[in-house]
């Protein structure tokens, strides 16, 4: 009987080595984490789906009983990553209460739901991390398989720990805080916690991703802690020691949620953070796209081009009220921010213009 309930503190904070590499450096990783006093589940990863081939894939079953050891020592919890049927069948065997669907494994229904059916009937938690590429529906099927095998809604929960974008970035992945939101209003209530760890790929960025996740209201955390981070055998730039844990973790403001009248103050408090940090992203779009229409500029005066083309302009009018009017955006609205865009657009290629002691035009495309 698995008493432990995903509901039942929060912040939840999930802590403990990427990956189980030894008895020694599992079972003093994990002691050591749960005498910060300030951990509630312990993980380590058994079995590793790794991008490139020849990266250490994981101990196996063998490191299941290093688990089961932390947590006797401990009296904690403990979570594992599972990718296949038969490694559910062995974490269930050894008493593993939190079994997370990796990344990589969500991408990929035939495994999800392989991992769904051998979940059935047990009362193990299952945790979700978001699939590698940004797409809220493929995250959204694999809840939808394990609910229907009859997986309880509590018993559910989810691990945003970023996308995987082209190009680069600061960041390891792209955090996309707008479709964990998705998430949060297509599975109302359900747990979520932030991994920061896997979104920042370097350990100086988790502070500042573990405050954010805290005031976007998250249910807690799952962050990689290593005895010797510098020698791990993955994720060894991201992974911080027990005592670094320990600051970073006490070094987080969760947000009040108890007030006169805390329902309403709460959701307002939500809402208002998911607007702050929509705008961040709109903001921050809509510098790197005026940047673009500035390199348009520099390219076209090269050239010696013209750059008034005002059929591409309407192009991009065309194709933006077409496509964005079924979301709900009114063709006015559309067209008014279109319109703001444009004039910045252009002041921004007349000042390449006029920098170069060019001949004034006027763009934006
Ligand atoms: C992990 O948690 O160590 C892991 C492999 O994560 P992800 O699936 O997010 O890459
Ligand atoms: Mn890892």
């Amino acid at each position: 009987m698995n008493t432990f309930s995903l509901h039942s503190k929060r912040p939840l904070l999930i802590a403990g080595p990427c990956s189980a590499e030894t008895e020694e450096q599992t079972v003093q990783t994990l002691t050591k984490i749960a005498q910060t006093g300030m951990v509630d589940v312990l993980r380590a990863g058994i079995w590793k789906p790794r991008t490139n081939p020849g990266s250490f894939e994981g101990i196996g079953v063998k490191g299941l009983p290093w688990l089961v050891r932390a947590k006797e020592l401990t009296g904690l919890p403990i979570a594992t990553e599972v990718a296949t049927g038969k490694h559910v069948e062995n974490a269930l065997q050894f008493g593993i209460d939190i079994l997370w669907v990796g990344a990589r494994t969500t991408v990929n229904p035939f495994s999800v739901q392989e991992i769904a059916d051998a979940v059935r009937g047990s009362d193990v938690k299952v945790l979700i991390k978001n699939p590698m590429s940004p797409e809220v529906d493929l995250w959204a099927g694999a809840v939808n398989r394990f609910m229907k095998v009859g997986v309880r809604t509590e018993d559910l929960g989810l691990i945003h720990r970023g996308f995987s974008a082209f190009g680069q970035s600061e960041y390891r992945n792209a955090t996309m805080w707008h479709l964990a939101f998705e998430m949060r209003n297509r599975f109302p209530g359900m747990f979520m916690v932030c991994d920061p760890s896997h979104i920042a790929g370097k350990r100086e960025y988790l502070q500042e991703l573990s405050q954010k996740a805290a005031d976007l209201n998250y249910d807690g955390l799952m962050i990689e802690s290593h005895i010797s981070p510098r020698d791990a055998w993955s994720d060894a730039a991201q992974q911080i020691t027990p005592d670094e844990l320990d600051t970073l973790l006490r070094g987080i403001s969760w947000r009040r949620t108890t007030t006169d009248n805390p329902e309403y103050i709460e959701a307002l408090e939500q809402l208002r953070r998911e607007i702050d940090q929509f705008d961040a992203e709109i903001f921050t779009l809509l510098s790197r796209r005026m940047d673009t229409s500035e390199k348009i500029g520099r390219v076209k005066l090269d050239n010696n081009v013209a750059i008034l083309q005002s059929d591409r302009w309407q192009s991009i009018v065309d194709r933006v009220v077409s496509r964005y009017s079924n979301y709900g955006l009114s063709d006015e609205f559309l067209r008014t921010i279109l319109e703001a865009i444009h004039i910045e657009s252009i002041n921004r290629q007349n000042r390449v213009m006029s920098g170069a002691g060019g001949a004034g035009g006027a763009g934006g495309k």
